[in-house]
C-alpha cells in the first residue's frame, strides 16, 4: 500500500457516520472506522454508503454513511448533554458578543454565577476570552453588550444536523429535515 493510500484511508475512516436505533431513531455519530468495526462484529447493518472507498491490500470497501443497530438500545431521551463542547457547537464556535470565531473560546454565564445565574442552555454562551474578561461579573445589560442570538436549549436533532454537509444528504430523511417518502 502506498503512503498516499494510507493517509487517504485515514481521513476517510474519520468520516462521520450516522448511527440509528433499530426503530430508525438517530442515536449518535461515530467514525467510519468504528462503523466498519461494528459491521464486522455483526452489530449493525449498513443502510447507506458513501461513494468513497478505503483500500487494504485485500479488500476494497465503500465507507458506511448510515448504519442501523441490530439490537435495540433503550435510549428514551432526545436531550443533548449540557457540556462546554455542545455549547460551543450550538454557537458555531463564535463569540456571542462580538462574533469572533478565533479561539480560545470560553463559556460565559450571561447572568453571572455569583448572582445566581444557572448552568443552563439559556444562561451559557460561547465568548471569546476578551469579551469574557471585559464583561466580568456583570450582566450584558449593565455592560451594554448585546448577544448575537438568544441562546436556546439544543436537542440531539440539532446536534446531528450540524454534521450534515454536502456528502450527508442521504441523512436528511432520518433527521426530520424532509419527509420520509
Ligand atoms: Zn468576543
Amino acid at each position: 500500500m502506498s503512503t498516499h493510500n494510507i493517509s487517504k484511508n485515514g481521513s476517510l475512516l474519520n468520516r462521520a457516520v450516522l448511527v440509528l436505533n433499530t426503530n430508525y431513531a438517530p442515536l449518535e455519530i461515530c467514525s467510519a472506522r468504528r462503523a466498519i468495526c461494528l459491521y464486522y462484529l455483526e452489530k449493525v447493518d449498513i443502510l447507506i454508503k458513501y461513494n468513497d472507498e478505503v483500500h487494504s491490500p485485500s479488500v476494497t470497501l465503500k465507507i458506511p454513511s448510515v448504519i442501523k443497530l441490530k439490537d435495540f438500545i433503550h435510549h428514551n431521551s432526545m436531550e443533548l448533554i449540557l457540556s462546554r463542547r455542545n455549547i460551543f457547537h450550538r454557537d458555531n464556535y463564535t463569540c456571542q458578543y462580538c462574533g469572533n470565531k478565533t479561539g480560545p473560546h470560553t463559556i460565559d454565564h450571561i447572568i453571572p454565577k455569583e448572582r445566581n445565574g444557572g448552568d443552563t442552555w439559556e444562561n451559557l454562551v460561547t465568548a471569546c476570552a476578551h469579551c469574557n474578561i471585559v464583561k466580568g461579573n456583570r450582566t450584558p445589560e449593565e455592560m451594554g453588550m448585546a448577544l448575537i442570538k438568544k441562546p436556546v436549549r439544543h436537542n440531539r436533532i440539532h446536534y446531528f444536523q450540524q454534521f450534515v454537509g454536502i456528502k450527508q444528504t442521504d441523512w436528511r430523511p432520518f433527521l426530520f429535515m424532509e419527509s420520509l417518502n
